[in-house]
């Protein structure tokens, strides 16, 4: 999706393109590649640590807890969690129940053999549970694995001729940690699926993805398609309702009465689906000084900016400690071949001599530069065929469904390159979205009961092909893996990321609406939903353009600064420079060791002279506090800002204030201080400890 822009920039900045030799001749990577299970592992990946499974036992209930990291979840007599804790709080508002309703009326699920361990490792776990009433009966094979995903396989089967009336998942949350939730799939630059949940509920077709929670906290239901599902109304397949401290994601399995015969040859009904609390792992301790750039290219030492410093030295400069390589470090897009085998082993060597990593770019694509692609293209395309990016040399390259081989042969190429040429990781730009997919050569799709093709989201699929890649990048390597997200936060594909960068959306939004005032095209509570990375447990990155539109730079470290959210610049011109500044000033501030207190907790010791200042504040326990002010308006304001610095416990202190990016002294008196802020104009404050 970025690689028009980034070959703009680059364009714009010194043709490195140019610097590209000429293809040759096509590449073809080895056979065995393309059945490779290279990656593929089952034992535990860092930072998680070992499973546990344990069974408690008070009167006649048996609870059983499987805890991963973070997190715990608890059976007590039941197919599905009684109780969810994530973050140390208990978020379920009541235990998530399959609704039935027979001839008889509603049915409740009893015992009939409670879940025992089929397996189990540091790793994974799997379980099987009966349960049963005396119109059904349900087996729950529960797998869950150590990043928290709990998949459910699910078979329900008449024990007597009857009528199933109704069948609803319901996942009812403590209204109280479910004040934010965001779904997928949605039109690209449509921002709907992000942000407070609706006061008044809502009601949506099949989405194969639905996350509830808060800044803090949430929980993910997923499921890779609706087959099976017969809802009452296809526009309300999910539901978000209201009831007194609960906030319910309810799943209209079937609502239309259907008649069940134990006797009939095809008589069960079967569902998989999955749930994962979130946050998924601990933040990196120093994820702030990642320092991530844009703008790797062959022959980095010899090309210059229009002020003949070399773009090497530009980003030393800066401090830039990780270059993104995008898409033309291969001729053939996203294909696992660089067209400059010793250029890319000087840069790599160049970089890593310069204390700089370097990510390659992998994409979404199958191009039809590639030599398999006349052979292989209907095998490996998502189908209908979508997309069709162009790019020199000239090519077209469509949408590839990593349920397909193309996942082996992607993995198998990335292993090469990390070995043969010790690249640091991958930057994947969208690979985690799993296309809606009616491609049966691969195994997606299936047959609606009225014979109609329908798509499946291969969502389990790409979550093995990132862990493949998390394995042989980051796992044990200390490498990384960078997704390029734009709407599709996805927590179980999320899971093998070790931060992602959202926000491109916001192009086609400006595009279609016009907005351009950056907190009216990304509300701030949609922005805390999908990209601040805290509630999913990935550091989060804000992606901008370049100046001027759809918003400015200055704009969009405004938005970053607000929610803890570093924005990463492209190439090495004005965006580095307007960037760097903040590097530094998290460096000498000890920003990784610091408390956040966050605009959206209202910290009781800072008052402003309006609703449209926001106020985020870092504390670090030696060097005071650096405090981020942003006027949200769309009117200039005088600022009056009040702290109480005896809250921090800093009275007593002598404190230099100072405006650390504008390099200035700030005028405080009595915890009371004055600026001026144009809309969306931030002030970055330094209350620092003589
Ligand atoms: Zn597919």
């Amino acid at each position: 999706m970025i690689q028009d822009l980034i070959v703009r920039l680059l364009q714009v900045s010194v043709c490195a393109v140019l610097l590209l030799p000429a293809l040759t001749a096509r590449a073809q990577v080895p056979d065995a590649w393309w059945s490779s299970t290279v990656g593929h592992t089952e034992t535990l990946l860092p930072p998680w640590t070992a499973m546990h499974v344990k069974n408690d036992t008070a009167g006649s209930n048996k609870t059983l807890v499987v805890g991963v990291w973070g997190r715990a979840y608890s059976f007590t007599n039941s197919p599905f969690p009684v109780q969810i804790v994530t973050a140390g709080r208990q978020i379920l508002a009541a235990p998530i129940e399959l609704a039935a309703v027979g001839s008889t009326g509603p049915l409740k699920w009893n015992v009939r053999n409670a879940f025992r361990v089929v397996s189990q490792t540091a790793a994974k776990v799997i379980l099987e549970g009966v349960f049963e009433n005396p119109e059904f009966r349900l087996v729950t094979v529960l797998t869950a694995e150590f990043d928290g995903v709990l998949r459910f396989d699910l078979t329900v089967k008449p024990l007597q001729a009857g009528t199933l009336r109704s069948l609803q998942l319901k996942i009812p949350l403590d209204s109280a940690v479910a004040t934010l939730r965001t779904w997928w799939p949605i039109p690209y630059g449509d921002l709907r699926n992000s942000g407070s949940c609706p006061a008044m509920g809502e009601a949506l077709p099949f989405k194969p993805y639905y996350w509830l929670g808060n800044e803090d906290l949430g929980l993910a239901w997923f499921g890779e398609s609706d087959q099976g599902w017969e809802p009452g109304d296809a526009g309300a397949a999910l539901e978000l309702t209201h009831r007194p401290g609960q906030t319910v994601l309810q799943l209209h399995l079937r609502d239309r009465a259907m008649p069940v015969d134990p006797a009939a040859a095809a008589s069960g009904f079967v569902y998989a689906f999955g749930i994962q609390a979130t946050p998924i792992k601990p933040f990196p301790a120093d994820w702030h000084s990642w320092r991530i750039d844009q703008g790797a290219a062959y022959g980095l030492d010899r090309t210059t900016r229009s002020d003949g410093i070399s773009f090497l030295q530009a980003a030393k400069d800066a401090g830039v400690r990780t270059l993104v390589f995008h898409n033309d470090w291969t001729d053939i897009e996203n294909y696992p071949v660089p067209s400059n085998p010793r250029g890319l082993d000087s840069l790599v060597s160049l970089l890593h001599r310069n204390g700089i990593k370097i990510l390659l770019y992998f994409g979404y694509e199958f191009s039809t530069l590639a030599s398999e692609f006349k052979d292989r293209a209907d095998h490996l395309l998502v189908r209908p065929r979508a997309g069709g990016f162009e790019r020199l040399p000239e090519q077209r390259c469509y949408l590839v469904c990593y349920r397909s081989a193309y996942a082996n042969m992607l993995a198998a190429g990335i292993a090469t390159l990390i070995k043969e040429h010790d690249i640091d990781g991958v930057y994947l730009d969208t690979t985690l979205d799993p296309w809606g997919c009616t491609n049966t050569d691969h195994g997606c799709g299936y047959r609606s009961a009225s014979g109609e093709i329908r798509p499946t989201y291969p969502i389990w699929e790409v979550r093995d092909f990132l862990r493949r890649l998390y394995a042989l990048c980051a796992g044990t390597r200390g490498g990384m893996v960078n997704i390029h997200a734009s709407s599709c936060a996805i927590a179980p594909c999320l899971s093998w990321a070790t931060s992602y960068w959202d926000g491109e959306q916001l192009v086609a939004e400006v595009e279609k609406t016009g907005k351009s005032h950056l907190a009216e095209l990304y509300p701030l509570d949609a922005f805390r939903a999908e990209n601040i990375g805290r509630n999913l447990g990935v550091p989060a990155e804000f992606l901008s353009y370049a100046e001027p539109k759809p918003f400015t730079t200055s704009d969009a470290l405004a938005m970053g600064l607000l929610h803890d959210v570093p924005v990463r610049p492209s190439g090495f011109g004005s965006f580095l420079a307007q960037v760097s500044p903040l590097w530094r000033i998290w460096q000498d501030f000890g920003i990784d060791e610091a408390v956040l207190y966050p605009y959206w907790k209202a910290c009781p010791a800072v008052h402003t002279s309006s609703e449209e200042i926001k106020v985020s504040i870092h504390q670090n326990p030696k060097n005071g506090l650096l405090l981020a002010a942003v006027n949200i308006g769309k009117t200039p304001r005088d600022v009056t800002l009040d702290i109480d610095l005896t809250w921090f416990g800093l009275a007593a202190r002598t404190l230099e204030v100072t405006d650390p990016y504008q390099q200035t002294q700030q005028p405080v008196h009595e915890g009371r201080t004055t600026f001026a802020l144009q809309p969306m104009g931030f002030k970055l404050l330094w209350f620092r400890p003589k």
